[in-house]
This record gives structure tokens, sequence and C-alpha cells, in this order.
């Protein structure tokens, strides 16, 4: 099996693509390629699932999304996978540990971050998976609320049913099904774990590769345009992500209706949520899961778009049923989900797209990009509302670690930035993170902004 060299070079149908049935449960093909050896891992049992191998597999760089979670020594990495080895001889101790070396400081910081705060981090996550875990089972009585409150209740019942769904809809979008992907409350292997919250809730897999894989591996990526990396792969977040609708970086190429994107940033930051599930249905129009076609980042076969398809005719039925069975007026549903995605929007966009300049991972050091392009903000009530997500820096360090544990890890994360001398950025409240990330967007309506790089 050879691995593409890059993303560009990937056809649609490649035949190393790995195939992931979902409607069988079961990976057909799930190898990794470490320095010259192969490792098929199709019988391995991860414990977060097989949806975690298979991002791993799938990933531009199994190794780099493997080190974003795991702390093994080379030594003890390749004493795991040796049994699963398929080609004449194993990888080498050298060709793991060169692609341990861009994560080496992220790994020395969560061990230091798991010394100091072990059995914290243990009861907190045994609450969170707990909390998330109730929380996405209230998703579907939820909805049924929602109907039966704005078909039959009066303007100001309607209004409060609005906010709570919404506020409902944010929760668990950010705790239950982030957390979900990136295995803190519990894994799930099954396409419909999303659907089984909400409905018009995103695909598992899409969400896992494009939130998972890409956004925690590119973070921030030069604001939405594509770039390359220092080995030729094509590296996007498509998290933060506007298509050239805003320009948010000096490294993106202004065009004339950037002149009134102080205007129309708010609207666009508030539409995201919207957009991406436009964007993630659209995928249902294609004969097989395919993530941005442009990047050619192919996920899986004609199972995945049926799928997807099923999940879209299943949203739209349950919403049309709301409406002609339920009497839920369309107008309510669309503005709880309009509110949410203002509130999912402002509350994240800007902690990833706050900076005048661009710092690609290239593959060098993992902790230092993270640090350039993540901001954490607020105290107290900011960590509340957002379940700790608000601390982003921290969240992109720990990934796996309970959300709620976040703001604890603040003062250690701090002090391993000041040793490395790498900036750790964070603002006092979040709307200070907001108008900050403002000045930004007026800034850079101006073709040649004073003060970027
Ligand atoms: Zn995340």
């Amino acid at each position: 099996m050879t691995r593409p060299d890059s993303l560009r070079e990937v056809p649609p149908t490649p035949p190393s693509a790995v195939v992931f049935d979902l409607m069988e449960g079961t990976t057909s093909s799930m190898q990794i390629v470490v320095g010259t050896a192969v490792y098929d891992l199709s019988s391995f049992k991860h414990p977060g699932g097989e949806l975690a191998l298979f991002g791993m597999a799938n990933a531009p760089h199994p190794l780099q999304l493997l080190f974003q979670y795991h702390e093994f020594t080379p030594e003890r990495l390749l004493k795991i996978l040796a049994p699963y080895c398929i080609s004449a001889k194993p990888a080498t101790v050298d060709e793991v540990a060169s692609a341990r070396q861009p994560f080496e400081r992220v790994i020395e910081l969560r061990l230091r971050i798991q010394r100091a705060m072990k059995s914290q981090l243990r009861r907190l996550r045994t609450w969170e998976t707990r909390f998330t875990q109730t929380l996405r089972l209230l998703g579907w009585p939820a909805f049924v609320a929602f109907v039966a409150a704005t078909a039959n209740g009066g303007p100001s019942v309607r209004a409060c049913a609005v906010v709570l769904y919404a506020a409902y809809v944010h929760a668990v979008l950010v705790w239950s099904l982030h957390g979900q992907s990136h295995v803190v409350s519990g894994g799930s292997d099954h396409i419909s774990y999303c659907w089984s919250c909400l409905p018009f809730a995103p695909h598992s897999l899409a969400w896992f590769m494009q939130h998972t894989v890409l956004h925690h591996s590119f973070t921030g990526v030069a604001h939405n345009a594509h770039a390359v990396t220092a080995d030729n792969h094509v590296a996007f977040d498509p998290d933060v992500r506007f298509s050239g609708v805003l320009r948010l970086s000096p490294d993106e190429e202004w065009q004339p209706h950037h002149r009134y994107q102080w205007l129309y940033a708010p609207l666009a930051l508030g539409l995201t949520v919207w957009a991406l599930l436009i964007d993630m249905f659209l995928l249902a129009t294609k004969g097989q899961l395919q993530l941005y076609e442009d990047t050619k980042v192919v996920l899986a076969g004609p199972h995945e778009g049926r799928w997807l398809t099923g999940l879209l005719l299943g949203s739209i039925g349950a919403v049309v049923g709301a409406v002609v069975l339920g009497g839920m007026p369309i107008g309510s549903f669309l503005a709880a989900m309009t509110l949410c995605s203002f509130t999912v929007g402002y509350v994240n966009i800007p902690t990833h797209t706050n900076l005048l300049t661009s710092h690609a991972f290239d593959g060098d050091d993992y902790f230092a990009s993270q640090l350039a392009e993540s901001t954490s903000y607020g105290g107290h009530v900011a960590n509340l509302l957002t379940a700790g997500l608000s601390k982003q820096v921290e969240h992109h360090i720990f990934p796996n670690a309970p959300f709620c544990a976040l703001p604890l890890m603040t003062p250690i994360v701090r002090k391993y930035a000041a040793e490395q001398n790498v900036r750790y950025r964070s603002f006092s409240s979040f709307g200070a993170c907001l108008i900050s990330w403002y000045r930004q967007v007026c800034l850079l309506s101006l073709e040649r902004p004073h003060g970027a790089h």
C-alpha cells in the first residue's frame, strides 16, 4: 500500500482509500504507514471507538493525530503496534521519534498537567461524561417540548421556547458532540450518534474529520485560505473558513467586497453554523462522502453518501412533521437555529482568527503553532457559559481533557509557555476578545492594513 504524498494527488476514489463501512459497523481497511512499514489496525480495539482509529488512518499524517492525543515513547508505541505489522520489517525507533519530534513540547506539557491534576481530571471526566450523555439523551424530548410550546403558547411563551431551545442546541453542539469527537465523554462509532440528539445535526464522521482532524491539526491555517505545508500537504481549517467572504488574515488576497466587511462581518460571524450545516448537507448530493472537494479529502464510499442523504431526509421529515402535524411555526424553529448559530459563531470563531499573522503548522513545532493560532478569554462567567471552552489554548494543548478542567490548567500552561518563551494569548473578557477580532476585521478591510506584517 502506498500512501499519497499530497492530498492534492488523491483521486476521487483512490485505491488506498480507507473505507469505513458504518452500515456494517466494521472497517474493511485500516492501514497506516509509519516510516517504511505498514500496519493493519483493522483488528485493533481502540478504547475511543473505531472513529478515533479511522481518523488516524485517514489523517494527512497518521502519527501526527496520534501524538495530539497520546504521550507514548517511540519504544512503547512500536511495542503496541508490533502485532499489526504487515510489511517485511517494522518501523524503527528513529522513524517514530522523528514523527514525535514536533510534539515533544506539547507532550511534556500534557504530562506536567497530568501529574499536577491526576485525580481532578479523573473525577471531572466521570462527571462530564454523565452530564453530556444525559444532555444528548434529552435531544428529542427537548425538540418535542419545543414543538409543543411554540405551537400552543402565546408570543412570550414562544419567545422563551426559542431562547431555551437555542441554548440547548448550543450546549449539545459545543459540549456533547464536540466532546464526543474528541473522545472526552465516551467515544461513539455510530453514524446516527449526532442525529440521536438533534435534527439537522452534523454527520458524525464528517464532523470528526472536519473538527478533530483538520481544525485541530491545521488550526486557523491562513484563516480560511488553503495553505501548503512544508511537506506539500494541503492544509486548511474548515472550522474557521469564510470562503473569501471575510478577509481575516493579511495573507488572504484582498477583494473589493472586503472594503465593506466591517459592515457585514457581524452577520457572517453569526451565520457560521448555518454555513457549516449547509456545507455538510451539500455532501449528501454526492455519491460518496467527500469533504471539501477542492482538497480531495475523501472519507468513504457510497454508503456514507446514502446515510447522509437519509439523515437529511430524516431531518426535513422531522421538521415538516412538527410543522404540519404538531403546529410548530417554522419561523420559531429557524429563529432558534439562527440564534444558536450566532452564539456558537461568536464564542468560538474569534478565538482562532484573532491575530494579524498566520502561523501554519508546518510540521515543525505543534506547541508554537497552537499557541499562535488560539486565544483564551474570560473569567468565571465565560468559563461557565462556555463549559470551559473559552480556554481554547488549553483545549488545543489537551483536546481530550474534560472541558470543565480547562480553566484549572491555565496557570500550568501559562507558566510553561513563559518558560519556553512562547506567547500565551488571552483576553480578560469575552468582550475584549470580540472587540479585538472586530478591529482586525476593520483593519483588513483596507487593502494594505497598517500594522500587518
Ligand atoms: Zn475541539
